[in-house]
């Protein structure tokens, strides 16, 4: 779903984003315009990035990942931080994905996994 929306950014962005910047060779190498075509096409490419690398992590980081990479940080249902072993977690949502949330350590901030909702 994400994949499908940044390739369509990018297809929208892309030519607009070079169009732009032809338009600022045509109006006497505008800087304002050459500057502003090339944010419209690097725009999609950092779209793009975040949403690869954001949920190869999310995918990969779970309960069961966490279990099996910390034995010693799960005990039974209590879970605590593998960096500062305190068990003051909470839930908070992520910024680009609506349906997905992290568990982090209060404490020291580290995020421990993911879930989905
Ligand atoms: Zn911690």
């Amino acid at each position: 779903m994400e994949n499908k929306t940044s390739i369509m950014i990018s297809s929208v962005c892309m030519p607009l984003g070079a169009g732009v910047m032809f338009f600022s060779l045509l109006s006497e190498f505008s800087i304002l315009f050459l500057i502003t075509g090339g944010l419209i096409m690097l725009l999609p490419l950092a779209l793009f990035k975040n949403t690869l690398k954001g949920s190869a992590s999310y995918d990969k980081k779970t309960y069961n990942w966490y279990r099996e990479k910390y034995p010693d940080s799960v005990q039974g249902d209590i879970v605590t931080c593998s960096r500062c072993e305190t068990n003051t977690l909470d839930i908070r949502p992520l910024k680009n994905e609506i349906f997905k949330r992290e568990i982090y350590c209060t404490e020291c901030g580290k995020t421990l996994y993911y879930f989905n909702i």
